[in-house]
């Protein structure tokens, strides 16, 4: 439809008028269940280029999805078909000229009730060549184009993902230098939060303020400026249990001195622990030391109010505050700094000793306040990162000052605990119900035991039995999981929070496939049998395309990528003065929730 206006109008409606009883209407035209749907409605200035409408991506998902980053030629290659067939169809692989160099037929699978498509899958594990390749049925259905071979896209979405933590870096500039992808001179930006002096909060509950802190530096949250002990020292302690798994494995030279684009590229020490340092640092400045609380460590730094999508860390002058000590992230630094001590010990050992210390000294902190937990609901100006559950904190935290003491009293410490070399494969402490999952940020209970898996050593025979079982019973349950899948992942739905009884993919989905495959990766170092490994790969095959959405995760790793992950600064696509996210980053995931205000606004309702 085309209209013209015929005069100048300062404001001008464009409205429905649906008729129904009413104050209008006497009488009801749309009989009761009548649906009206409206759809890509537009509205288009033709004479002016001042507000153009910005045409949306068409787009159709493929017909058939897989990993679209690379298969590995001698591990295991799925995909998923999309169809209302129940019959099993031939299948090409063709290299990019359409040549088919590998047929086979697709397996039956049926309903998939997590994405509510119907699907067949598609093995061809055995094809091991190498290349560029797509897929195609007899019917006409299509892949994206993939590639089956090297490693090295992995190894380049392994130091840009690992850049992310540089960019998030607070209290010094980000220089364009240091970063690994996107528009770098664009990405680069004044440090934030110079000098972060944040305002002590002594209770919860928004009231009762005393003094103040200096918080300057570690790194900002995923979306946010906020700063949180817990789940900051969580990303943390993967951090340096990557290091400690690669030293273990002999694979550390990955991540020597000059491998990373980082400020600390040429101080000779290893650029991961460089970077896992910047935030460790970070944490003893949240170290309460004086007082009743001495050695307790600050729940989290954060803005007093939210602040909008589109701004600088520069710019960001709201008033920073600091909630009260709690025994989740006095536990978390505990276990964090422990940790650091052991890898830290032979490279620099002032710092491995500071360390220590420190981390004996705030499990006794701990020990004397075991119950000062952090409320689920205060989430003004940051994620709440409530957690009212800390056995498994105090578990973790025992089992890495073990590890680096050998003092057995921590030892005898962990043994009583329901998660003592445990493996769990369902969460439920503080947010979590029944989370289909072995850890997180609040259920970290498993972060003791992959050390301990890591340092046999330290443990009798019996013990690291136990441990090899319980990894690779979990992992079979994973495994069991993705062939009861369609999309083939190690994941499903589960009640979606503590305040929400639905059920569906939970808040940060994503972050639960990658870390089940981890559980599935060990499972793989520990026996040695390959079946874990390809389990690892399905959830790596979900993440990077063989998914319902059709999409990639990941920033930069694939054909058709998520662009636009939540975050303040990496806005462009609210405002372009701000960049795109740079390459590397993950998103959340699909979460049936929605708590995102835009999609509620949308109209979209859960279920
Ligand atoms: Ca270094
Ligand atoms: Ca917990």
């Amino acid at each position: 439809l085309t209209f013209t206006a015929n005069q100048n109008m300062e404001v001008a409606e464009w409205a429905f008028h649906l008729g129904g009883s009413g104050q209008y209407t006497p009488q009801d035209c749309f009989p009761e269940g009548t649906v009206i749907s409206f759809d890509n409605m537009s509205l288009v200035d033709l004479t002016s280029d001042e507000n153009d409408y910005p045409e949306q991506e068409v787009w159709q998902r493929a017909d058939i999805l897989t990993n679209q980053l690379g298969y590995f030629s001698g591990r295991a290659k799925r995909a998923t078909l999309l169809t209302d067939s129940d019959k099993e169809t031939e299948f090409q692989l063709k290299d990019a000229s359409g040549s088919s160099v590998y047929s086979g037929k697709t397996k039956i699978f049926g309903f998939d009730e997590d994405s509510g498509d119907n699907v067949q899958v598609i093995d061809f594990t055995d094809f091991t060549g190498e290349g560029t390749f797509y897929l195609e049925t007899s019917d006409g259905a299509q892949s994206r184009e993939f590639n089956i071979g090297g490693s090295s896209e992995y190894s380049s979405m392994l130091y840009d993902s690992l850049n992310y933590f540089y960019q998030n870096r607070s209290g010094i500039p980000i220089e364009s230098q240091f970063i690994s992808s996107g528009d770098t001179s664009a990405l680069a930006r004044a440090a934030g939060h110079p000098t972060d002096m944040a305002e002590i909060e002594q209770t919860w509950g928004y009231s009762g303020t005393s003094g103040s802190i200096d918080v300057t530096g570690g790194w900002y949250d995923a979306g946010d400026h906020g700063k949180y002990v817990v789940n900051g020292g969580f990303s943390l302690w993967m951090m340096q249990n990557q290091y400690e798994t690669a030293v273990k494995y002999g694979f550390e030279d990955v991540y020597a001195d000059g491998t990373m684009l980082i400020p600390e590229c040429s101080n000779s020490y290893p650029d991961l622990l460089d970077e896992a340092r910047w935030e460790m640092e970070w944490m003893f400045s949240m170290i309460v030391d004086s007082g009743e609380y001495e050695g307790m460590v600050y729940h989290k730094a954060h803005d007093e109010k939210w602040t909008a999508l589109g701004i600088a860390p520069a710019d960001d002058d709201m008033k920073r505050i600091v909630k009260p000590p709690t025994t989740a992230a006095t536990l978390n630094f505990a276990a964090c700094a422990a940790q650091a001590s052991r890898l830290w010990k032979g490279i620099d050992d002032d710092f491995s000793k500071k360390c220590l210390e420190a981390a004996e000294r705030s499990y006794e902190a701990a020990k004397a306040h075991p119950d000062m937990l952090a409320p689920l609901d205060e989430s003004i100006g940051g994620g709440a990162y409530g957690d009212t559950d800390v056995e498994d904190e105090f578990y973790w935290a025992a089992m890495e000052l073990f590890i680096t003491t050998g003092n057995e009293d921590y030892y005898d410490e962990t043994t009583d605990s329901q998660f003592f070399l445990d493996v769990p494969t369902t969460l439920g402490g503080g947010e979590s119900v029944d989370t289909v999952g072995s850890f997180d940020w609040g259920n970290t209970a498993l972060l003791g035991t992959f050390s301990a898996a890591l340092n046999p050593d330290s443990f009798d025979k019996g013990d690291v039995e136990i441990i090899g079982d319980a990894f690779a019973k979990a992992a079979d349950h994973y495994i069991e999981m993705e062939e009861n899948q369609g999309y083939g992942v190690p994941y499903g739905q589960s009640t979606l929070s503590y305040n929400d009884s639905d059920k569906g993919y939970i808040w940060g989905s994503n972050s639960f496939v990658a870390d089940n495959s981890i559980v599935m990766a060990y499972s793989y170092l520990l026996s040695g049998d390959e079946k874990y490994l390809d389990g690892a790969i399905g959830g790596m095959d979900y993440l990077l395309g063989r998914n319902a959405m059709d999409y990639s995760y990941v920033t930069g790793y694939g054909t058709h990528t998520t662009e636009n992950p939540h975050y303040r600064y990496w806005a462009n696509q609210v405002d372009a003065a701000f960049p795109k996210a740079p390459c590397g980053v993950m998103a959340g995931g699909p979460n049936s929730g929605m708590q995102d205000p835009w999609v509620q606004g949308s109209g979209w309702k859960k279920g």
